[in-house]
Formats: C-alpha cells, structure tokens, sequence
C-alpha cells in the first residue's frame, strides 16, 4: 500500500473514499497549475511591496500606549498600499472585524443628507444594521444618511440601466460586494468590477466607489482598487491576515478618503498617529507574506470540493468547472443528517478541537438552527478551515479556508467520509 493511503486509512478514511478522492484529485492538475501561477505573481507582488518598502527587523515589534511612531505600523500601511495600488493605507488592530471596517468606511466619508448606492444588491446581513435597512442603534440611518439599492441582473451582471435611474443628487458612495458572501447570485470578478467603476466614474467622477473585498483579496491577480475603486475594505482574519493575524481589518485608498477614516476611528486631530499596535506586527506582515498561497491552498480545497461533491450527483456553487472569484464554496446536501456529518466531517479533521462533535443551534440573526464546525486557531478565522449550515432547505453547507491544501483536502475527504460512515452515502470502489 502506498504510504499516503496508509497515513489516511489510519485518519480514519475508508479505502473506497481515499480512492475516490484520490481520482477527483488527479483530474485537476491542470487547474491546479493555473491557481498555482496567480499564487505565485502575487507572492512577488507581496514580496516587491516588502522590499520596496525596506521591511527591516525593527518593524516586527510593537509600540503600547498613544502609539507614536510606531514605524511597524507605518510600513505595514504603506505596504498594503503598494499591494493594493492605493495612495494610502490604514490596517490596524483596532479595527476589529471586516464588518468594523465597512462601518468605518461608510461613517467616515458619508454625512447627513447624504445617499448610499448599493449596486451588487443587498450587502452582508451585518451591514443591515450598519447602514440601518434593519433598524439599529447608532446606524448611518439615524445620522441622516440614505441608502437605496440595485440589484444585478438575473445574468449576475450589473444593471447599468437600474444604477443610472436610482442614482440622484444625494448619492455620493456606491457599495459593492465583490463576493456573493451567503447569497445565491455570482461572485464578481475583479474586471466586472472595473467596468463598473469606469462607468460609474463616468456619470460622476465625484462618487466613491467602495468594495467590500472580503474573501477576494488574492484569488486574482488584481484586486478592485487596481481597476477603478476608490477604497478597498476586508478583514484580516480572512484572506490577507494569512492565518496569522489574530484580529484586524484594512481599508486601502484614495489618500482622503483613509485621512477620513483615521479621523473617524481614532478623532479627528489624531488620525493616523495614534494606535499602539501592541505585539501584532509581525503578524500582520508575515500573514500578508503567506496570503497569497494561503488563498490558494484555501481555493484548491473548495475546486476539489465542488468536484468531489459534484460527481456525487449534488449541486456545487460555483460548480466544478467553474472559475473562481472568492473562496466561498457551497453543496446543497438536502439532509438534515447529511448537513451534520459535513461538519462533523470538517470539525475530525480539525488541528484544534478535533475531538468536539458540532451540533445544530439557534443562533441570533437566524431564523433557523444553524450547525458550525471550526477547529480554529483564531476564533472565527474564516481564512482556517470552516463550515456551516442552517438547518433547513435546501440544506447547503458553505465552506471556505484551509491554511494549506493538505488540511483542506483532508477536511473534505472527512466530510464525506463521516457520510458514508454513517450510511448516508455509498462510495463504490472505483
Ligand atoms: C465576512 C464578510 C463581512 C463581515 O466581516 P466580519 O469580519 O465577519 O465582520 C462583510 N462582507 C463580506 C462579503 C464578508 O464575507
């Protein structure tokens, strides 16, 4: 027997699963190849941004207190700007989620009177509160600012048409949700996305135009603010914290624009100068280091995913063959039992709590039980490993992560074999 079926046989994989698994996998190495050559130009991106900005040893400790000077924190910020083609940068700890940061963005170049153009559709669930389309303390709503929307067009293209006919004199800041996050319409390139802004700068070159760049950061070889956006938002505990970054979120722009939110997230007068970074520093350069093969390990796992679960007769979004825009992937399972095994599959495979069985729970937002499996080394790190459902039709499990391909593969042959241990599924030998 070889030696790799052996180290998985003794992981609990059947022979039968292995073999398949093993056949799903040798039909991709030509995708594979393709992912590996985005990887490696944006590891050289990194790499040219790190050195270009002379990244020395000292950059690695933090400062406490006020933070002045914190010349870590400084060069971070100017190497996310030069990976990202912006004027400027802010990438701080105290911003403490992706959902922080698009809230700071949005609060920060917006004011009374003013209108936001949703135009990918209806963002996030939790910028709902954010921008008050669910009515919450303290939202953008309570402030006086407006919010209208234009969703894209039954193709998953933008309605050009719809955009020019909501917009009006207040719009002054158009959102844009690059990934489709846990909605059922395509995730969006980042050419669509330049389109976009080219047209949309074209009616009026004063709109901002902000991406939430969430779960998109490195699966391309250009990110939204290379084509046109004016600010770029996510969070660094998804794909550009690398794994490594223990908190954070980042908004790279128009030079304004980040004065603007470093006015808002510390005061104005302040702005970017204060901020102690603590120890996080070396986090947050060797985590935007390892993102771009992070982001791959985490893609090739959901390619072998939607093709392993594909062949099984389910429905993959994106499908097999699909290209890539994000790291998200979903099965449709239709089985309460089957939803559960998943995770009980993922959460096997798991470095942390490998040994703890998920269950279904009620959780707030939700208007049904929702099961989660997550063996995290950052709580919540959605860039690790990780997947969850609700409890109900069309019994869809998402799943996104996996620091390396090894981890994301493995997680995915115990999804399925949790399955077939428990005689949901037959896997006949192939
Ligand atoms: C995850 C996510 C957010 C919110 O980020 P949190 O860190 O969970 O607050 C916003 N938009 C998209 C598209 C996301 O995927």
């Amino acid at each position: 027997m070889d030696s790799l079926k052996k180290y998985y046989m003794e992981l609990g994989v059947d022979e039968a699963v292995y073999d398949y698994a093993q056949s799903i996998e040798k039909e991709l190495k030509p995708r594979f190849e393709k992912m590996d050559a985005v990887a490696e130009r944006n590891q050289l991106k990194v790499l040219k941004a790190m050195q270009k900005n002379k990244i020395a040893e000292a950059h690695l400790s933090g400062t406490t207190g006020y933070g002045y000077n914190d010349i870590g924190r400084e060069a971070i910020e100017a190497v996310y700007a030069d990976i990202f083609g912006t004027e400027d940068a802010l990438v701080r700890p105290q911003i403490t989620c992706g959902t922080h940061a698009l809230g700071l963005a949005l609060g920060a170049v917006l004011r009374p009177g003013d209108e936001i153009l949703a135009v990918s559709g209806k963002p996030y669930d939790t910028l709902e509160e954010v921008i008050g389309i669910r009515e919450s303390k303290g939202s953008l709503a309570e402030y006086g600012i407006t919010y209208s929307q234009v969703d894209l067009l039954e193709n998953g293209e933008f309605d050009y048409e719809g955009i020019r006919k909501a917009a009006g004199s207040r719009t002054k800041l158009i959102h844009i949700q690059r990934s489709k996050g846990y909605a059922s319409r395509k995730t969006l390139s980042v050419e669509q996305i330049g389109e976009a802004a080219a047209f949309l700068h074209k009616i009026n070159p004063e709109w901002i135009v902000m991406v939430d760049n969430c779960y998109g950061e490195f699966v391309e070889e250009t990110e939204p603010s290379d084509t046109g956006a004016d600010m770029v938002v996510g969070s660094l505990i998804k794909n550009p914290g690398g794994g490594l970054a223990p908190i954070g979120g980042y908004i790279c722009g128009r030079r304004d624009l980040i004065e603007q939110c470093a006015c808002r997230l510390t005061t104005p007068g302040l702005g970017k100068e204060v901020g102690a970074s603590l120890g996080v520093n070396r986090q947050f350069l060797q985590g935007i280091f390892m993102a771009p093969t992070v982001v791959n390990a985490a893609l090739k796992g959901a390619v072998f995913a939607a093709n392993l679960y594909e062949k099984l007769g389910f429905k993959v979004i994106p499908d097999a063959s699909e290209e890539r825009y994000d790291i998200i992937q979903a099965v449709e399972l239709h089985d309460p039992e089957k939803l559960k095994a998943f995770c009980e599959g993922i959460q096997k495979a798991s470095p942390v709590d490998s040994y703890v069985t998920p269950e279904p729970w009620a959780m707030p937002g939700y208007d049904s039980d929702v099961i989660m499996a997550a063996g995290t080394f950052v709580s919540g790190s959605s860039i690790e490993l990780s997947a969850d459902g609700p409890m109900k039709e069309p019994y869809a499990v998402y799943f996104q992560g996996g620091l390396t391909y090894p981890h994301a593969k493995y997680g995915i042959i115990m999804s399925l074999q949790r399955m077939v241990e428990k005689g949901l599924l037959e896997i006949k030998t192939v």
